[in-house]
């Protein structure tokens, strides 16, 4: 790892003061390699705390046009953006915010087939999409391809967050716990996306957080475990997951 410039000692001058992190932790930060799937509402504030705090290589992929209601939550994304691809208008913004950051803006939807050679050379996937086709596909990838997965889900005020860590044995996966098949196209109506503005930006600023101490290798990880955030109430709870003995992804 190469040493930190003057500008970069500057730039995360509030980082490296942080004992667990250190200029040590900021040349793992500046050296590590992530995928964020989904440039959308958890996609927008992960990407955007994943890359000011010095994340070196981030892969962007997603394969939508900017709308307009889309601004409500995915803040990466405004007006001069509309038609535009997410992952170019959210590699514009990160480039703007930090030079340190190489971006691989990917403009394509990801499914069973494309996900292996993507998420290859990363050492974490972070699961931004909104759809449970994609989440299948990429828990099936990373199960098949022993990698980390960060996972988060949000609805209306309520998200989920979990750590999938399949580079160990006997790991419980999202299927184990979501019986549905990965082979059915199904999208939920938009009478039932409903979804407050600002519930996807805690949960992708949760997910970047756990990326982030992940590639640090400090604290616990939520491995076997999901926290359960409900905003109306601000109730948070821990749950242990179960690895499921009949699981036709985790399980043969
Ligand atoms: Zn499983």
């Amino acid at each position: 790892m190469a040493d930190l410039s003057d500008q970069q000692k500057q730039r995360y001058l509030r980082n490296i003061a942080v004992s667990e992190i250190g200029e040590l932790g900021q040349k793992k930060l500046l050296s590590a390699k992530v995928l964020v799937v989904g440039a959308g509402g958890l996609g927008s504030s992960a990407l955007f705390y994943l890359a000011a705090n010095g994340v070196g290589t981030i892969k962007i992929v997603d394969d939508d046009k900017v709308e307009i209601s889309n601004l409500q939550r995915q803040i990466i994304h405004n007006l001069n953006n509309i038609n535009q691809n997410k992952t170019e208008s959210a590699k514009q913004k990160i480039n703007l915010l930090n030079e340190d950051v190489k971006i691989e803006a990917i403009n394509l939807r990801v499914d069973k087939n494309n996900l292996p050679s993507l998420i290859k050379d990363c050492d974490y996937i972070i699961d931004c999409s909104d759809n449970f086709q994609t989440r299948f596909a990429i828990n099936q990838s990373c199960v098949q391809n022993s990698k980390k997965l960060v996972f988060a889900a949000v609805k209306e005020f309520s998200g989920q967050l979990s750590f999938f860590d399949f580079s160990k044995k006997n790991q419980p996966c999202y299927s184990c716990f979501n019986h549905n098949d990965i082979e059915q196209n199904f999208e939920l109506p938009i009478s039932q996306k409903g979804i407050l503005g600002s519930v996807p930006g805690v949960l992708g600023s949760m997910q970047a957080t756990m990326a982030i101490n992940q590639i640090l290798e400090v604290g616990e990880n939520l491995a076997g475990k999901m926290i359960i955030c409900d905003f109306l109430n601000f109730n948070f709870r821990k749950i242990n997951l179960s690895k499921n003995a009949s699981c036709k992804i985790c399980s043969s």
